[in-house]
């Protein structure tokens, strides 16, 4: 009988990528299936983009690369933090990894084992919780309420903190509630933070570039007392629509880079070397492609979020950041994960149960809006045909 270590007890999964499975099994069966499930942003990567990926194809870049990264493209990601964020980085403390996924992996696996803790935010990405409970750590969850319009508290974080805690993972903007946690309250959470020196911290910035209604995207990395345990998350796949190319990028203080770049050795060696090249094109080229996805999620933003709050018995914040809008759906008497299967099977719109983001997320749904208009208004029509017949 074969033995594989306990972690694969308790290890979880991402039920998007389940419900994404459903979803095309039903249409393959000739269903009307819109699919508001995964996270993804409906365009095409940008033509320029592509481009210099199959250049780097033809122009012969078909070895390995460095474990980091090329350098062109780790000098590339600092130059694009200074200008975004007005941040001094090195090329250095740069790694590049396959997909924004892969750092909250490292990040865990270095900083969790038994008698540890890891505080999470819940409802969170999944793999956070997952993740800690492969490596045997205890998950502290960190509660996010609609009450503040699903912002961190840095009560709630700093409440939490002892000599156990070994990482604090943080999120803004936020999959699946899309809040934005406000200066004042990350101000608050950094100053606490600085009672807590051996405590290290991840900041999963993926969506940094996604905020509305003239909110502020307020980086970690701006905060210089918290720059030599700072592991900062980010990537490409939200941003310039590249998530199947599977590239992300992480920043680390000099004290884990080299342990990070270990990690990178012992697993997937270097990152795909053409698309390292595309990234750079991303980085280097023009900003509008961004800019105008942006807009275009911010106008489905308001109908998705308008729609909602017309249906019967569910009420929905609006969301701030990201691409996702998180409505109560309390009032239909029903629970979330039932809810969301019904919504597939019976209605064929593809949404996912709040409870597969954490315990509390029951009570919610999260759509993601990064579909067209028109499938955005079909799948609100569908929901409303299902609910008032309940
Ligand atoms: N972090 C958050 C909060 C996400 O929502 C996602 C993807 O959905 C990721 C990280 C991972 O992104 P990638 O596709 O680059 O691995």
């Amino acid at each position: 009988m074969l033995k594989m270590i306990d972690g694969f007890n308790r290890i979880g999964e991402e039920n998007a990528f389940t419900v994404l499975a459903r979803a095309q099994a039903l249409a393959a069966q000739g269903r009307d299936i819109i699919n508001l499930g995964i996270g993804q942003p409906d365009f095409h990567t940008p033509e320029h983009i592509v481009e210099a990926g199959i250049k780097a194809l033809r122009d012969g870049y078909h070895g390995y690369t460095g474990a980091t990264g090329i350098p062109e493209l780790r000098t590339g990601v600092a130059a694009d933090i200074d200008r975004r964020l007005n941040v001094d980085v090195s090329p250095d403390n740069v790694l590049i990894v396959p997909g924004g996924k892969v750092t909250m992996f490292l990040a865990i696996l270095m900083f969790g084992s038994p008698g540890k803790e890891i505080l999470y935010p819940d409802p969170g990405f999944p793999i956070y919780r997952s993740m800690i409970e492969f490596t045997g750590a205890t998950p502290i969850p960190i509660p996010i309420k609609e009450e503040n319009d699903f912002a961190f508290r840095a009560d709630d974080v700093l409440n939490q903190l002892n000599d156990k805690t070994s990482l604090i993972i943080f999120n803004s903007p936020a999959n699946p509630c899309g809040g934005v946690t406000p200066k004042a309250e990350m101000d608050a959470l950094v100053k606490g933070l600085e009672h807590h020196p051996d405590i290290a911290i991840l900041s999963d910035e993926i969506y940094g570039q996604m905020t509305y209604d003239g909110q502020e995207h307020i980086s970690m990395l701006s905060y210089p007392s918290l720059r030599d345990r700072l592991i900062l998350l980010d990537g490409w796949s939200k941003t310039y629509a590249m998530t199947g190319w599977r590239l992300g990028y992480s920043v680390w203080p000099d004290t884990l880079i080299d342990a990070a770049r270990k990690l990178a050795i012992n697993s997937w060696s270097c990152v795909n070397a053409p698309a390292q090249w595309a990234a750079l094109a991303a980085l280097e080229g023009p900003q509008d492609c961004v800019t105008d996805m942006v807009a275009e999620f911010d106008r489905r933003r308001r109908i998705v979020v308008e729609g909602l709050n017309a249906l019967p018995n569910i009420t929905c914040r609006t969301p701030l950041g990201a691409f996702y809008a998180f409505p109560n759906v309390t009032k239909t008497g029903m629970g979330a994960k039932k809810l969301a299967s019904e919504l597939l099977e019976s209605a064929g719109v593809a949404t996912i149960g709040g409870p597969d983001f954490g315990t509390l997320g029951e009570g919610y749904i999260r759509l993601s809006y990064a579909n067209s208009v028109e499938n955005i208004e079909h799948a609100l029509t569908k929901m409303q045909i299902y609910l008032e017949g309940l």
